[in-house]
């Protein structure tokens, strides 16, 4: 095996991979060069000097894999990959010890004035009466994403002797108390209660700026935010807001919405914010260990065997089963509506195969599948079928599954049933040209999931339709396609919507907040 380095690593990674494989390392490699030479390599490591588009991966005949030491694939074509049949993996764990340290310097650094208080003594002005601080002891940490970062700045805290509380609604209540937090069932409790609040959650349609004006004027006056996890999930005008207003007591940004030189952004004006250059999880020792573990995934492979943190999983149909691509993606939808609709933790997942489906030898493929399309929209951990029954063991996820041989008319369906703290939500769906929805809740529906599309449960009385079109109208959200189901007149409902626009959250805020309507939620497909 021929393995090309072609960005610095920590030398520790390399002395590795040269235990099973001729290794060549050349930093400097131009992309004309790659282009030419990549045809040699059976792996490559990178990071994010080097570029691996689709061109160079159309050359790559004899590459089987692509380590980034690091987490982010933004420099490599992953869909050219996948489609080549190369792995590509990652190292997603190499950092989270690093960013959870980065995290408690920068409460420190806000709590006690750390950093404008460094400004003024080299200005050698000595003003002691201005840099009031305030203790961690006995103070309430509220952690917004219990993952791997959450969890160790939890750990860290608890040597401040703070008392934890976490908002995650994915994560059971049996995981979350093994780690030692309170688990609160909203994130306005948690906000209304915290000390110090830290965000670490992944940025998508439901974190986005999930924290604005409303949710800081439920905030503490004295309490502090930080975020080292994605800008955009805290609105930045609020934020500004805030500060200068004096509504929370101070905050610690290492992203943000814009980032880059000369982004002229006005948080940089105020003395009660700390700011880093998304610098979090930059340490040596995260890069030693992005190196030696990205490298132990080659060597997994080279040796045969398979890596732990494949980011895209080239599908190999061996079932017999002819229909098999398309319920893969009806599988991976159908996990990803459930997980985007379902409000709670889920703690057990019934999967029911009824059909041809049901008459293959093994469904191991579609219910990894199910499990990728349920865990990708909450987690930036790259799911796949390879990783996916790890990652919802860890979550507390129970599975299981079932065959039934009544098709009901239909080739073949897939019927998944979550079962949450808060109760019980179910989606069957199957391929009619394109996966296709046909029941949710127990209501019959025709729903295609795809782009942006919006769910709720309401009263089935006159007038509640009418009132959730205005207020998406409201909004400049188009409606698209409408399917509404109900069990009996005047009784329960659900509405599915196709829109031609994503809805904003304030829209979906003020929808719930109709008398007739119980939840609504927006949802997003690829
Ligand atoms: P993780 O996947 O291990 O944890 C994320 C947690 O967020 C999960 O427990 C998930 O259940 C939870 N979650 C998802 N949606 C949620 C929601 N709407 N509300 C509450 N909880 C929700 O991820 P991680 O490795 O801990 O990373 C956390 C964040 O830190 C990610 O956004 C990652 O991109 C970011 N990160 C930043 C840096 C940096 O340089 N600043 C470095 C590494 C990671």
């Amino acid at each position: 095996m021929k393995a090309l380095i072609a960005d610095a690593i920590n030398e520790k990674g390399i002395e590795n991979l040269k235990e099973v494989a001729d290794v060549v390392v050349d930093t400097s490699i131009t992309p004309e060069e790659l282009l030419e030479t990549i045809g040699e390599y059976d792996g490559i490591i990178v990071r994010s000097r080097t570029k691996l588009p689709a061109e160079v991966i159309a050359k790559a005949d004899n590459l089987k894999i692509i380590g980034r030491a690091g987490v982010g694939v933004d420099n490599i074509d992953v869909n050219a990959a996948t489609e080549k049949g190369i792995m590509v993996v990652n190292a997603p764990e190499s950092t989270s010890i690093t960013v959870a340290e980065h995290t408690m310097g920068l409460i420190l650094s806000a709590v006690r004035k750390i950093a404008v208080a460094d400004k003024s003594t080299k200005e050698d002005k000595w003003e002691k009466k201005r840099f009031m601080g305030m203790e961690l002891k006995d103070k309430t940490l509220g952690v917004i994403g219990m993952g791997r970062i959450g969890s160790q700045v939890v750990n860290r805290c608890k040597a401040f002797q703070m008392d934890a509380i976490a908002y995650d609604p994915y994560l059971p209540a049996e995981v979350a108390k093994q780690m030692g937090v309170e688990l609160l069932d909203s994130k306005e409790e948690l906000l209304k209660r915290a000390d110090i609040i830290t965000i670490h959650v992944p940025l998508t349609p439901e974190t986005k700026h999930s924290i604005s004006t409303k949710e800081f004027e439920m905030m503490k006056d004295t309490a502090f935010i930080f975020n080292c996890a994605r800008g955009g999930i805290i609105d930045e005008d609020a934020l500004y807001d805030a500060l200068k207003e004096g509504k929370i007591g101070g905050a610690g940004l290492d992203v943000y919405e814009n980032e880059g030189k000369e982004t002229n952004n006005k948080l940089y004006e105020l003395d009660n914010i700390v700011c880093t250059p998304h610098i979090a999880a930059s340490t040596k020792e995260a890069q030693r260990d992005a190196a030696i573990i990205v490298a132990d995934e080659l060597i997994e492979l080279f040796k045969g065997n398979m890596p732990r943190n494949i980011i895209n999983m080239p599908r190999i149909n061996n079932s017999g089963f002819e229909d098999a691509n398309d319920y893969l993606e009806v599988c991976d939808k159908l996990g990803s509506f459930i997980s985007q609709s379902t409000k709670g933790a889920i703690k057990e997942l019934e999967i029911t195969y009824s059909g041809e489906i049901a008459d293959v030898a093994s469904q191991e493929l579609f219910t990894r599948t199910v499990l990728q399309g349920l865990l990708n929209p909450i987690s930036e951990a790259g799911v796949n079928a390879v990783n996916a029954r790890n990652i919802a063991k860890g979550r507390g996820i129970d599975i299981t599954e079932a065959k039934n041989n009544k098709d009901k008319g239909y080739g073949s369906l897939v019927k998944l049933t979550a079962k949450t703290d808060v109760g019980d939500f179910s989606v069957v769906g199957t391929y009619l040209h394109e996966p296709t929805i046909i029941e949710i809740n127990g209501y019959r529906v025709d729903v295609k999931p795809e782009g942006d599309m919006f769910i709720a449960k309401y009263k089935d009385i006159p007038g509640s339709i009418g009132a959730i079109g205005t207020k998406l109208g409201e909004y400049n959200v188009n409606v698209g396609i409408m399917q509404v189901g109900r069990d009996i007149q005047g009784g329960k409902a659900i509405m599915v919507l196709t829109l031609d626009n994503e809805a904003p959250k304030e829209a979906i805020d003020e929808i719930k907040a109709l008398s007739n309507v119980e939840d609504a939620t927006t949802l997003k497909f690829n």
